[in-house]
Protein backbone atom coordinates (compact mmCIF):
# COMPACT_ATOMS: atom_id res chain seq x y z
CA UNK A 1 0.00 0.00 0.00
CA UNK A 2 1.05 3.44 -0.63
CA UNK A 3 0.45 6.76 1.20
CA UNK A 4 0.52 9.77 -0.24
CA UNK A 5 2.26 12.60 1.81
CA UNK A 6 1.90 16.06 0.51
CA UNK A 7 4.16 18.94 1.78
CA UNK A 8 3.27 22.76 0.88
CA UNK A 9 5.26 23.97 -1.40
CA UNK A 10 4.39 27.50 -1.63
CA UNK A 11 6.99 29.18 -0.03
CA UNK A 12 10.10 28.26 2.70
CA UNK A 13 11.21 25.26 3.60
CA UNK A 14 9.21 22.25 1.48
CA UNK A 15 12.13 20.62 0.04
CA UNK A 16 13.97 20.20 3.20
CA UNK A 17 11.02 18.19 4.48
CA UNK A 18 10.65 16.38 1.62
CA UNK A 19 14.71 14.85 2.03
CA UNK A 20 14.08 14.33 5.32
CA UNK A 21 10.96 12.59 5.29
CA UNK A 22 12.99 10.20 2.57
CA UNK A 23 15.36 9.91 5.08
CA UNK A 24 13.04 8.49 8.07
CA UNK A 25 11.60 6.35 5.42
CA UNK A 26 15.53 4.93 4.38
CA UNK A 27 16.40 4.87 8.25
CA UNK A 28 13.08 3.18 9.56
CA UNK A 29 13.59 0.54 6.98
CA UNK A 30 16.60 -0.29 8.65
CA UNK A 31 15.92 -0.14 12.40
CA UNK A 32 11.73 -0.51 12.96
CA UNK A 33 9.88 -0.91 9.77
CA UNK A 34 7.10 1.22 9.09
CA UNK A 35 3.90 -1.33 9.32
CA UNK A 36 0.25 -0.98 9.21
CA UNK A 37 -2.07 -3.89 10.75
CA UNK A 38 -1.73 -5.87 8.47
CA UNK A 39 2.33 -5.69 9.31
CA UNK A 40 2.26 -4.99 5.24
CA UNK A 41 4.83 -2.70 4.77
CA UNK A 42 3.78 0.74 3.77
CA UNK A 43 5.37 2.70 1.03
CA UNK A 44 4.94 6.48 0.58
CA UNK A 45 5.15 8.69 -2.14
CA UNK A 46 6.10 12.57 -1.71
CA UNK A 47 4.21 15.23 -3.00
CA UNK A 48 4.89 19.00 -3.37
CA UNK A 49 1.46 20.52 -3.07
CA UNK A 50 0.31 24.25 -4.78
CA UNK A 51 -2.75 23.18 -6.35
CA UNK A 52 -5.96 21.40 -4.54
CA UNK A 53 -5.90 18.85 -6.96
CA UNK A 54 -2.95 17.78 -5.67
CA UNK A 55 -3.72 18.54 -1.94
CA UNK A 56 -6.74 16.29 -2.58
CA UNK A 57 -4.49 13.36 -3.12
CA UNK A 58 -2.81 13.53 -0.31
CA UNK A 59 -3.59 10.95 3.02
CA UNK A 60 -1.50 13.63 5.25
CA UNK A 61 0.57 17.11 4.96
CA UNK A 62 3.30 19.01 6.23
CA UNK A 63 3.21 22.88 6.24
CA UNK A 64 6.88 23.94 6.38
CA UNK A 65 8.65 26.84 8.34
CA UNK A 66 8.95 30.18 5.83
CA UNK A 67 6.97 33.19 6.01
CA UNK A 68 3.55 32.95 7.35
CA UNK A 69 2.15 36.19 5.89
CA UNK A 70 3.25 34.79 2.43
CA UNK A 71 1.83 31.17 2.80
CA UNK A 72 -1.63 32.20 3.33
CA UNK A 73 -1.52 35.26 0.65
CA UNK A 74 -0.09 32.61 -2.09
CA UNK A 75 -2.69 29.84 -0.61
CA UNK A 76 -5.23 32.29 -0.92
CA UNK A 77 -4.62 33.48 -4.59
CA UNK A 78 -4.17 29.81 -5.37
CA UNK A 79 -7.25 29.27 -4.01
CA UNK A 80 -5.78 26.70 -1.54
CA UNK A 81 -6.73 28.19 1.81
CA UNK A 82 -10.50 26.66 2.11
CA UNK A 83 -9.03 23.54 0.63
CA UNK A 84 -6.39 23.73 3.74
CA UNK A 85 -9.30 24.18 5.80
CA UNK A 86 -11.34 21.36 4.87
CA UNK A 87 -8.14 18.81 4.54
CA UNK A 88 -7.33 19.91 8.72
CA UNK A 89 -10.48 20.86 10.18
CA UNK A 90 -13.18 19.07 7.94
CA UNK A 91 -11.82 15.87 6.88
CA UNK A 92 -9.27 15.63 9.77
CA UNK A 93 -6.49 13.92 7.99
CA UNK A 94 -3.20 14.49 9.75
CA UNK A 95 -1.07 17.86 9.48
CA UNK A 96 1.99 18.89 10.91
CA UNK A 97 3.47 22.10 11.09
CA UNK A 98 6.41 23.67 11.50
CA UNK A 99 7.53 27.26 12.53
CA UNK A 100 5.09 29.32 10.00
CA UNK A 101 3.05 26.10 9.74
CA UNK A 102 2.14 26.10 13.32
CA UNK A 103 1.37 29.91 13.16
CA UNK A 104 -1.43 28.89 10.28
CA UNK A 105 -2.13 26.04 12.41
CA UNK A 106 -3.44 27.89 15.23
CA UNK A 107 -7.02 29.22 15.75
CA UNK A 108 -5.67 32.63 16.82
CA UNK A 109 -2.06 34.17 16.54
CA UNK A 110 -1.09 37.56 17.66
CA UNK A 111 1.24 40.43 17.02
CA UNK A 112 0.45 39.73 13.40
CA UNK A 113 0.89 42.44 9.97
CA UNK A 114 -1.31 45.61 10.83
CA UNK A 115 -2.43 44.24 7.32
CA UNK A 116 -3.60 41.11 9.18
CA UNK A 117 -3.76 37.38 7.87
CA UNK A 118 -5.27 34.80 7.16
CA UNK A 119 -5.16 31.56 9.46
CA UNK A 120 -5.61 27.58 8.42
CA UNK A 121 -6.35 26.77 12.12
CA UNK A 122 -7.39 23.44 13.89
CA UNK A 123 -5.10 23.53 17.18
CA UNK A 124 -7.52 25.25 19.66
CA UNK A 125 -3.67 27.33 20.72
CA UNK A 126 -3.27 31.47 20.51
CA UNK A 127 0.78 31.70 18.82
CA UNK A 128 2.76 34.78 19.33
CA UNK A 129 4.48 35.14 16.29
CA UNK A 130 7.70 36.53 16.24
CA UNK A 131 8.13 35.36 20.08
CA UNK A 132 12.07 34.90 20.17
CA UNK A 133 12.64 37.97 18.41
CA UNK A 134 14.12 38.86 15.27
CA UNK A 135 16.13 36.80 12.53
CA UNK A 136 19.39 37.85 14.00
CA UNK A 137 17.91 36.66 17.20
CA UNK A 138 17.90 32.76 16.08
CA UNK A 139 19.23 30.11 18.29
CA UNK A 140 19.59 26.34 18.56
CA UNK A 141 18.75 24.10 21.68
CA UNK A 142 18.95 20.98 22.32
CA UNK A 143 15.48 19.78 23.92
CA UNK A 144 14.28 16.91 25.31
CA UNK A 145 11.26 15.03 23.31
CA UNK A 146 9.30 12.73 25.22
CA UNK A 147 6.78 11.97 22.34
CA UNK A 148 10.18 10.40 20.57
CA UNK A 149 10.78 7.70 23.79
CA UNK A 150 12.26 7.84 27.38
CA UNK A 151 15.69 6.87 25.80
CA UNK A 152 15.75 9.27 23.02
CA UNK A 153 18.10 11.78 24.17
CA UNK A 154 18.02 15.44 23.37
CA UNK A 155 17.32 16.82 19.80
CA UNK A 156 18.99 19.55 18.54
CA UNK A 157 16.65 22.70 17.81
CA UNK A 158 16.45 25.21 15.71
CA UNK A 159 14.53 28.47 16.52
CA UNK A 160 14.29 30.95 13.55
CA UNK A 161 11.96 34.09 14.60
CA UNK A 162 10.25 31.29 15.90
CA UNK A 163 6.64 31.41 17.31
CA UNK A 164 5.56 30.11 20.94
CA UNK A 165 2.05 28.55 21.93
CA UNK A 166 1.24 31.42 24.27
CA UNK A 167 -1.74 29.50 25.42
CA UNK A 168 -3.77 26.68 24.93
CA UNK A 169 -7.59 27.83 24.31
CA UNK A 170 -10.88 26.46 25.77
CA UNK A 171 -13.12 24.98 22.87
CA UNK A 172 -16.24 26.05 24.71
CA UNK A 173 -15.04 30.42 25.23
CA UNK A 174 -14.92 32.81 22.46
CA UNK A 175 -11.39 34.03 21.60
CA UNK A 176 -10.13 37.01 23.37
CA UNK A 177 -9.47 39.59 20.46
CA UNK A 178 -6.65 42.46 20.56
CA UNK A 179 -5.71 45.14 17.59
CA UNK A 180 -2.72 42.93 16.37
CA UNK A 181 -4.45 39.48 16.58
CA UNK A 182 -6.01 37.53 13.83
CA UNK A 183 -8.06 34.48 14.28
CA UNK A 184 -9.12 31.76 11.87
CA UNK A 185 -12.82 31.45 10.81
CA UNK A 186 -15.24 28.27 11.01
CA UNK A 187 -13.64 27.55 14.47
CA UNK A 188 -14.71 23.43 14.99
CA UNK A 189 -14.55 21.92 18.31
CA UNK A 190 -12.77 18.55 18.37
CA UNK A 191 -13.27 16.46 21.41
CA UNK A 192 -9.50 15.83 21.32
CA UNK A 193 -7.72 18.05 23.96
CA UNK A 194 -4.70 19.79 23.60
CA UNK A 195 -1.65 17.94 24.27
CA UNK A 196 1.78 19.76 25.14
CA UNK A 197 4.54 17.73 23.36
CA UNK A 198 7.61 19.58 24.68
CA UNK A 199 8.84 22.94 26.36
CA UNK A 200 12.16 24.83 26.05
CA UNK A 201 13.34 25.48 29.27
CA UNK A 202 13.61 28.67 30.84
CA UNK A 203 14.94 29.66 27.43
CA UNK A 204 17.65 32.70 28.23
CA UNK A 205 18.82 31.31 31.22
CA UNK A 206 19.74 27.56 30.15
CA UNK A 207 20.92 28.49 26.74
CA UNK A 208 24.19 29.98 28.44
CA UNK A 209 24.22 27.25 31.35
CA UNK A 210 23.23 23.73 29.73
CA UNK A 211 23.24 22.13 33.02
CA UNK A 212 20.23 24.68 33.78
CA UNK A 213 16.88 22.97 33.29
CA UNK A 214 13.50 24.55 34.04
CA UNK A 215 12.66 22.61 37.23
CA UNK A 216 16.15 24.34 38.69
CA UNK A 217 14.18 27.63 37.17
CA UNK A 218 11.21 26.84 38.63
CA UNK A 219 9.44 27.19 36.12
CA UNK A 220 8.10 25.01 33.25
CA UNK A 221 9.23 26.70 29.85
CA UNK A 222 7.73 27.93 27.13
CA UNK A 223 5.31 25.35 24.97
CA UNK A 224 7.29 24.76 21.51
CA UNK A 225 5.63 21.72 20.40
CA UNK A 226 1.63 20.73 20.67
CA UNK A 227 -0.75 17.93 19.85
CA UNK A 228 -4.53 18.04 19.01
CA UNK A 229 -6.10 15.07 17.59
CA UNK A 230 -4.81 14.99 13.54
CA UNK A 231 -2.96 18.44 14.12
CA UNK A 232 0.68 18.35 15.57
CA UNK A 233 3.00 21.91 15.25
CA UNK A 234 6.41 22.56 16.60
CA UNK A 235 7.99 26.12 16.75
CA UNK A 236 11.28 24.66 15.27
CA UNK A 237 12.24 23.30 12.20
CA UNK A 238 13.70 20.24 12.29
CA UNK A 239 13.81 19.95 8.46
CA UNK A 240 16.73 22.06 8.99
CA UNK A 241 18.37 19.89 10.82
CA UNK A 242 19.89 16.32 9.21
CA UNK A 243 18.32 14.19 12.19
CA UNK A 244 15.11 12.29 10.55
CA UNK A 245 13.32 11.29 14.04
CA UNK A 246 10.67 13.35 14.27
CA UNK A 247 9.75 12.92 10.83
CA UNK A 248 10.05 9.11 11.20
CA UNK A 249 7.79 9.23 14.40
CA UNK A 250 5.44 11.30 12.36
CA UNK A 251 5.19 9.13 9.79
CA UNK A 252 4.28 6.21 12.16
CA UNK A 253 1.45 8.27 13.45
CA UNK A 254 -0.04 8.70 9.94
CA UNK A 255 0.32 4.98 9.44
CA UNK A 256 -1.16 4.31 12.56
CA UNK A 257 -4.44 6.52 12.24
CA UNK A 258 -4.86 6.11 8.43
CA UNK A 259 -4.19 2.65 8.26
CA UNK A 260 -4.81 0.33 11.48
N1 LIG B 1 7.74 34.11 12.42
C1 LIG B 1 7.65 33.67 11.06
C2 LIG B 1 6.26 33.94 10.49
O1 LIG B 1 5.52 34.68 10.98
C3 LIG B 1 7.95 32.20 10.93
C4 LIG B 1 9.42 31.99 10.88
C5 LIG B 1 9.83 30.65 10.36
O2 LIG B 1 9.06 29.85 9.86
N2 LIG B 1 11.11 30.41 10.46
O3 LIG B 1 5.91 33.41 9.49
Amino acid sequence: MTLAIGVLALQGAFAEHIQLLRRAVAEASVSAPLQGSTAESIGFEFVEVRTPGELARCAALIIPGGESTSIALIAERTGLLEPLRDFVKVQRKPVWGTCAGLILLAESANKTKATGQDLIGGLDVRVHRNYFGRQVESFEADLDLPFLGEDAGTFHSVFIRAPVVEKVLSASLPVDHTEDMVTAPARKATAAPVEILARLPGRARALRDRSTTAEDLGEDGDIVAVRQGNVFGTAFHPELTDDARIHAWWLQQVVNSTVI
